[in-house]
């Protein structure tokens, strides 16, 4: 068997020329989405997403703006600056770019958005609410590997998901978004004994523990559907955590690492800003 690839980038790319006109259509009727995303400190890789996220957000033809904090911002100077934000009524999103300085507890700063401009769905509000299966903001990458799912026609209902990973993040939301979709969910995460026995079983396995190579073709059973999420630099390549070329020959759906979920992250950040100025402006 050789696996059908699901390319998050075309999708991604299918879903922001939707966002393109419904952003266009807001803007007739006065509406102008606007992301702000806060970053503190110089960090290569942080600066890279951000950017990536502010010029997607103008490339849908939202305004975006990216306000870049030195490294030494006090944790109180950062708190002022979100509570400006959540008092602008011309801001819908806000993004604190994670991980923070030392000196500034991450925390606090997610509980200080305004839970309904929490595009990043962190706040324990939205998390409480995705918990109990209410219309919220969902984490972007959980939710992303959701719409790839149902976009690839793979019927979630009744399956058994395996999700290698718990992380606040990406593990645990995605588990709680397939659950709330009927699916059947196991968690593994790095004190699961006999992991294989757990992968072997799933319908669908999503890997998100960012150890590259952690799964290969031995460890699923034919007719799975993998979902990679994991990021690793590997000798300078970009790798996920599951060996693309082994899984693909037994499983029935496989995403890849690059083009795979990655892409599909910073889209639904984006779908989360337009739901929040629709929310705002009761659209
Ligand atoms: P994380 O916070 O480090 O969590 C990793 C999880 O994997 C933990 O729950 C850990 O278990 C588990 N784990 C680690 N090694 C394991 C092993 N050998 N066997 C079983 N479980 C193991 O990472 P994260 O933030 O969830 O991210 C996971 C990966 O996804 C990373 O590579 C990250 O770069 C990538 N990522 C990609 C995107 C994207 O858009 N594509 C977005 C976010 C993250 P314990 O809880 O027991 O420690």
């Amino acid at each position: 068997m050789s696996a059908e690839v699901i390319y998050g980038k075309d999708l991604a790319q299918q879903l922001r020329q939707e966002m393109k006109e419904e952003v266009a259509q807001l803007e007739e009727q006065g509406i102008h989405p606007k992301l702000v995303v806060v970053i503190v400190g110089e960090d290569p890789a942080s600066k890279s997403y951000v950017k990536g996220k502010q010029r997607a957000s103008e490339n849908v033809g939202m305004n975006s703006d990216l306000l870049e904090l030195p490294e030494d911002t006090t944790e109180e100077k950062l708190l002022n600056i979100i509570n400006d934000l959540n008092e602008d009524s011309s801001v819908h999103g806000i993004l604190v770019q994670l991980p923070l300085p030392k000196q500034i507890d991450e925390q606090k700063v997610i509980e200080a958005i305004d839970p309904a401009k929490d595009v990043d769905g962190f706040h324990p509000i939205n998390v409480g609410k995705l918990m109990t299966g209410q219309d919220t903001f969902y984490p972007c990458t959980p939710f992303g590997i959701l719409v790839m799912l149902q976009r690839a026609n793979i019927s979630i209902e009744g399956k058994h998901v395996v999700i290698i990973g718990r992380s606040n993040l990406v593990g645990k939301p995605v588990g709680q978004l397939l659950l709330n979709e009927n699916a059947t969910v196991t968690y593994c995460h790095s004190r699961t004994k006999n992991l294989r026995e757990h992968t072997k079983q799933a319908d669908i396995l999503i890997v998100a523990a960012g150890k590259a190579q952690l799964i290969t073709g031995e460890d699923i059973s034919e007719g799975t559907v993998v979902i990679d999420v994991g990021v690793n630099r590997v000798d300078g390549k970009l790798t996920g955590d599951v060996d693309f070329e082994s899984a693909a020959q037994k499983a029935s759906h496989i995403t890849p690492v690059p083009k795979g979920v990655g892409p599909m992250t910073i889209t639904m950040l984006l779908h989360n800003t337009i739901k929040a100025a629709k929310w705002i402006h009761k659209k």
